[in-house]
């Protein structure tokens, strides 16, 4: 608590000129190269008074001298010091936000901080029926984490909480790795959750990221609208989003491919519980371009394909690379579609726009000598809003495609 009680004697972070649009402009990422050196740094994880050139306030904001973002601001009103009540109110706030999809009685897994757009960078909380998770990224908030537990719990009262740091994510921010329970119960191994009616299990321990991907529930529902009777072919499936919820809507068979053995086995959990005909349902576990030439040799075709794969394109750097392998994946995949099919594709990189995107699947459709329609476009859901300050929290796009 220190860092918060020697507020008085708060650093100063003096941008060079020509520096501060962005920020006056709300954008909430100081980059390292902006600031002038003046020697003597504050700590990481330090509340800042970052000032122009000319001294004139900025904002406030959260310091790493390690990151490449050497602060993240969170406050434009010089008369609002973050102090541990701000980040109990920004907390409130966020939670509230949440409260309709909270009512929700078919879904109980929801995304209640999204960092940035929450004004809490390097947060991020979902809950899970009961439990919460909670994934802290940067340092500012690593310092306030029992401000954070303690909020959370006195808001929500879980069961337990659970910190599923990303390891990788950590290192940038020079934080040692973190998983682990920070109050309350452990979890269980796999927990039970409810999305759009469909029953998941959860491995909150050891599952991607948090332990499922809650930002495709609406296009989940959507896409299922036309998997009746359909030969679905759900790739990249994780736990199983996709698959299960054409199964809910009458797919006549689903085959599901993903390279990760445990999400193999928490999809066929997944499968059993919701007690859908098993005799439909293929797992793979597989490599998906691989297998989409297996498909493609043996002369296998489907009605329904979703492909959802990892972030290609970590950086706008890495887009023209990113857009090759998008484009290829989605050429194979389309090969294996006949007049009348549907492509539901996504992209979780935030590099790549929808338009960029579009252009992508054109020219993916070409090369497989298809004419398709974009159908519907998607988006990620209203638990995950993007700060209209902050267009890079805007992630995850998708089309639905029909071959003409
Ligand atoms: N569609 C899922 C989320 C997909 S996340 C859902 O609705 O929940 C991306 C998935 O791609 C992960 O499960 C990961 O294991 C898998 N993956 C990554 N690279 C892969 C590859 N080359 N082949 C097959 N699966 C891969």
């Amino acid at each position: 608590m220190a860092s918060y009680l020697s507020l008085r004697q708060m650093h100063t972070i003096k941008l060079k000129k020509g520096k501060a649009k962005a920020a006056h402009q709300r954008h909430p990422w100081i980059f390292s190269g902006a600031v002038v050196d003046d020697g003597e740094g504050p700590q990481n994880g330090e509340v800042v008074q970052v000032v122009d050139h000319l001294d004139g306030f900025v904002a406030y904001g959260l310091y790493n001298g390690q990151s490449r973002v050497a602060v993240r601001l969170i406050e434009w009103d010089s008369d609002r010091r973050p102090d541990e009540e701000w980040w109990r109110v920004r907390i409130q706030r966020a939670v509230e936000t949440r409260q309709p999809l909270l009512r929700s009685s078919d879904t109980n897994t929801v995304r209640l901080i999204f960092a940035e757009a929450d004004f809490l960078p390097g947060l991020i909380v979902d809950k899970y029926a009961d439990f919460l998770s909670v994934q802290i990224h940067a340092a500012g908030a690593e310092k306030v984490k029992h401000v954070i537990t303690d909020e959370l719990n006195r808001l929500l009262r879980p069961l337990g909480i659970y910190e599923r740091s990303d390891a990788n994510a950590r290192m940038h921010e020079g934080l040692p790795a973190a998983n682990g329970v920070l109050c309350g119960d452990t979890p269980p191994e796999w927990l039970e959750i409810r999305e759009n009616g469909i029953r998941y299990e959860v491995n909150i321990a050891a599952g991607q990221k948090s332990g499922f991907y809650c930002d495709q529930r609406d296009n989940r529902l959507f896409t299922a609208r036309y998997a009746a009777g359909k030969r679905v072919l759900d790739c990249f499936c994780y736990s199983g989003g996709f698959s299960l919820n054409a199964f809910a809507n009458g797919a006549a068979s689903v085959v599901s491919v993903d390279s990760s053995a445990l999400a193999m086995e928490t999809l066929k959990r997944n499968v059993t519980l919701n007690g859908f005909d098993e005799s439909k349902h293929v797992a793979v576990q597989a490599d998906v371009n691989k297998q989409l030439r297996v498909f493609s040799d043996s002369g296998q075709r489907f009605d329904m394909i979703v492909l959802d794969p990892p972030k290609y394109a970590p950086s706008r750097s890495g887009l023209e690379k990113a857009a090759r392998a998008y484009k290829d994946l989605n050429r194979r995949g389309l090969l294996l579609l006949e007049r009348g099919g549907l492509l539901a594709t996504f992209s979780c990189s935030a590099a790549m726009d929808v338009g960029t995107f579009k252009q992508v699947l054109a020219w993916a459709a070409l090369d497989a000598g298809k004419e398709i329609q974009f159908v519907r476009q998607f988006t990620q859901p209203e638990d995950h809003p993007v700060r209209a300050s902050f267009p890079e929290g805007e992630y995850l796009k998708g089309l639905l495609c029909r071959v003409v």
